[in-house]
């Protein structure tokens, strides 16, 4: 007969959010058996940023369990042993294929139902694959996605295997920026393609982009475009050799690399949910429209209460953020208490070769840049500002200390009144450090 559990609360997915909710119920105390995870990768929760970045690095390289959560906001590591301590089922590679939140209940793979009082929704996004468009020949081996551990594992596989060979990076947002740098810090020849007239198009502004496009460049990564990749050559084993652009251009290649977007996992829930803005609709307490139900992470779309509009975000800080809120709000209304609405402000970082840049709050409105963003100086330093209304409303900054990146995380939330924009270019990082 299918095997039946009962647990008190669910949480679907073992990613970060369910990583931090998890370390919330603990902190609140949580009986032994109360609480399942329920993940399809096959490893505690992990700062899933590292992937990008130290876990593809040939020296100082991170690997499990020196990432676990929580140790990417300086917070306690949680190894498995942890969960086991509180009486928390972690249960791994275990894939959940149906749900039916009416009934309270989820199906795994494997056909075991789990029924839960509450659940909470941290399924998070997945990759959106070349193969979903039909592109010629994308189903070639050696062409790479990355979201979870496992595909980190298959690139470093190729990185070995094609040792000094030829990389193609398809996609100029983070992922893309990252991965050149890693593949290139891994003395790969590194070629990135993307059809915006410039890197990051989403946050950065032509002069910001500059900067990074003159530093790749002079690490010697060769940067196309305005063109995309609209198929894939392949050798007679299935090997990728070489990418086509739209441009007529072919380019040799040996590993490509994807980074073309996310998709929040949402589907298992279609139908029986409020969405909104392609992700589960909540309220300030990650409240869903199913009563039990809570959605954090990625796939929430909640009430950003700062800009006074619903948004989703799909950074990491967010994600741990929402998951305590999550658990704060259940605890506290098990108690008949309530805590105050989540009160966000949006937080993005990047790090590539020595660069580290953060950025917090809205980049809509003017912008202004400031300090040294010269890819040819020995220490490149600086930022921006976006203003709108006549008050600064997001910042950005290269190669910050943390108490610069504390200042411009306080200019974004305060809002500071602006006139003159051109004093404000000369005044750069003293406006913040000054407020
Ligand atoms: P995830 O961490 O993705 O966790 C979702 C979990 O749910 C996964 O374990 C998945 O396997 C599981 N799951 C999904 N469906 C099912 C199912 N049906 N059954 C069981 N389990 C399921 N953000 C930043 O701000 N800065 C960065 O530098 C940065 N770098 C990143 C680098 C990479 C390579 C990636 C992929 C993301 C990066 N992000 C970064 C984004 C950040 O990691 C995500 O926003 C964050 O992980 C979202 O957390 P989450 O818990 O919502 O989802």
């Amino acid at each position: 007969m299918a095997e039946e559990k009962f647990y008190k609360y669910v949480i679907v997915g073992g990613g970060v959010s369910a990583g931090y909710a998890a370390r919330e119920f603990g902190r609140h105390g949580v009986k032994p058996g109360e609480l399942a995870i329920i993940s399809k990768e096959a490893v505690a929760p992990y700062e899933r940023p590292a992937l990008s970045k130290a876990y593809l690095f040939p020296e100082g390289t991170a690997r499990l369990p020196g990432f676990h959560v929580c140790v990417g906001s300086g917070g306690e590591r949680l190894l498995p042993e942890w969960y086991a301590e509180k009486g928390i089922d972690l249960l791994l590679s275990t894939e959940i294929v149906k749900a039916d939140l009416a009934s309270k209940f989820l199906v795994s793979a494997a056909g075991t139902t789990f029924k839960y009082e509450v659940l909470i929704i941290a399924t998070g996004s997945t990759v959106i694959k070349l193969t979903d468009f039909g592109v010629q020949g994308a189903d070639a081996n050696n062409i790479f996605y990355l979201r979870e551990i496992d595909d980190a594992d298959k690139l470093i596989a190729a990185i070995k295997e094609k040792k000094d060979g030829k990389a193609v990076i398809v996609g100029g947002g983070y992922i893309g920026l990252e991965l050149g740098a890693a593949l290139k810090v891994n003395n790969l020849d590194v070629t990135m393609v993307y059809p915006e007239p410039w890197c990051m198009p989403r946050l950065f502004t032509a002069e910001i982009a500059a900067f990074y496009e003159g530093y790749y460049a002079n690490k010697g990564i060769k940067i196309i475009k305005g063109t995309v990749a609209v198929g894939f050559d392949s050798d007679t084993n299935g090997n990728v050799t070489a990418v086509k652009l739209k441009d007529g251009r072919v380019l040799d290649a040996d590993i490509v690399v994807v980074g073309v977007g996310g998709r929040p996992l949402t589907t298992l829930f279609k139908g029986q949910v409020e969405e909104e803005k392609n992700g589960i609709k909540t309220d300030g307490y990650f409240k869903t429209s199913v009563p039990g139900v809570y959605a954090v992470g990625d796939v929430a779309t909640f009430p950003l209460k700062l800009y006074n509009e619903l948004r989703r975000v799909e950074h990491v800080d967010h994600a741990r953020k929402s998951a305590e809120q999550a658990v704060k709000a259940i605890k506290a209304s098990e108690e008949g208490g309530s805590i105050e609405t989540y009160d966000y402000l949006p937080y993005f970082y990047s790090r590539s070769f020595n660069l580290s840049w953060q950025f917090y709050g809205d980049n809509v409105g003017d912008t202004v840049l400031f300090g040294d963003n010269n890819p040819e100086s020995s220490k490149p330093k600086f930022g921006a500002y976006w203003i709108k209304n006549g008050r600064v409303v997001g910042a950005f900054l290269e190669a910050g200390t943390p108490e610069e990146n504390k200042a411009i995380a306080k200019v974004a939330r305060v809002q500071p009144p602006v006139e003159d924009l051109e004093k404000l270019t000369k005044e750069g990082l003293a406006f913040a450090s000054a407020l």
